[in-house]
């Protein structure tokens, strides 16, 4: 079994990097893999005054560097650990850009990388999907209210995620792209648009297109299920339907924040994956695992 998307204090997990350890060797993991919140090069004080930082502050990251070859080490006839990094696609005018991309990270030598989208800038502000259905909710008023109907765009909001994602898969260079439809978290609750629909069909034919053509492995997330903000993996059984359609491999990874959260839902991302005609589960460094 293979892990490779969890979170520790380093950013905004609940264990230290020795606890994850531990837990997953107990779990009966064969591989482990660590992925600090990162928006590298950017300093994620910027969000400050918006939010919570949950990135990995710059000057940690040779500590997280640190200790995760120091397990690597310790650990190695237990488990093998790798050092990864969840890193941010950020572009915004005023702040800069931060694309997931291996050149870029170099200097702390990581053995992935996972592409992920949190963040959506529009000239008037950014916000985060990721965040609690009342501040999305919040967000999406102020970013998206059209101005004749006084109504929440929800269309353009999912268009402008997906465009991001696009934006991500063509120009970084990372292994794992991260919970490629986070922008469902929170539509359970707030409704904002309709997955039957034929233009949320048409985003999702053209980000699987971008994740072909950029050679990454899409994950199958299950992190909304243990954090019940959903009762579902990302991506949805449609997606993962058309992932499947366009040769995109995939991994499971739980996305876990608490050595309880290491293997949660797996047999559900499993049978998933199966249902959408794949057969086997593919993690960077040419991990295998038959489905
Ligand atoms: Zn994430
Ligand atoms: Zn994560």
């Amino acid at each position: 079994m293979i892990n490779l998307h969890t979170h520790t204090k380093f950013c905004d997990g609940k264990n230290t990097a020795e606890e994850m350890v531990l837990a997953a060797i107990e779990k009966g993991f064969d591989v482990l893999g660590f992925s600090a919140h990162s928006l590298h090069p950017l300093d994620p004080m910027f969000y400050s005054a918006f939010d919570e930082i949950w990135s990995m502050h710059k000057a940690d990251f040779p500590f997280y560097v640190n200790e995760i070859n120091r397990l690597k080490e310790k650990y190695s006839s237990k488990i093998k650990i790798l050092l990864g990094f969840e890193a941010d696609y950020f572009k915004a005018e005023k702040i800069g850009l931060a694309m997931p991309c291996k050149k870029a990270y170099e200097e702390f030598k990581p053995d992935f990388l996972i592409g992920s989208v949190h963040f959506i800038n529009k000239p008037d502000g950014f916000y985060t999907v990721d965040h609690t259905a009342e501040n999305v909710e919040q967000n999406l008023i102020k970013l998206y209210t059209n101005p004749k109907t006084g109504k929440i765009d929800g269309k353009t909001a999912v268009c402008d995620y997906f465009q991001a994602e696009r934006e991500m898969l063509a120009g970084g260079d990372f292994d794992i792209w991260g919970h490629p439809d986070l922008i469902r978290k929170r539509n359970g609750v707030l409704k904002f648009f309709d997955e039957s629909e034929s233009w949320y069909k048409e985003q999702l034919v053209e980000t699987a297109k971008a994740a072909a053509k950029a050679g990454v492995i899409a994950e199958i997330n299950t992190g909304a299920i243990f954090r019940k903000a959903m009762d579902d993996v990302y991506p949805s059984a449609a997606f993962l339907e058309l992932l499947h359609e366009h040769k995109v491999p995939v991994c499971i990874n739980s996305d876990a924040h608490s050595p309880d959260a290491l293997d949660c839902a797996y047999d559900r991302a499993r049978a998933a994956a199966k249902k959408a005609g794949y057969k086997e589960l593919v993690y960077p460094g040419n991990y295998i695992e038959k489905l």
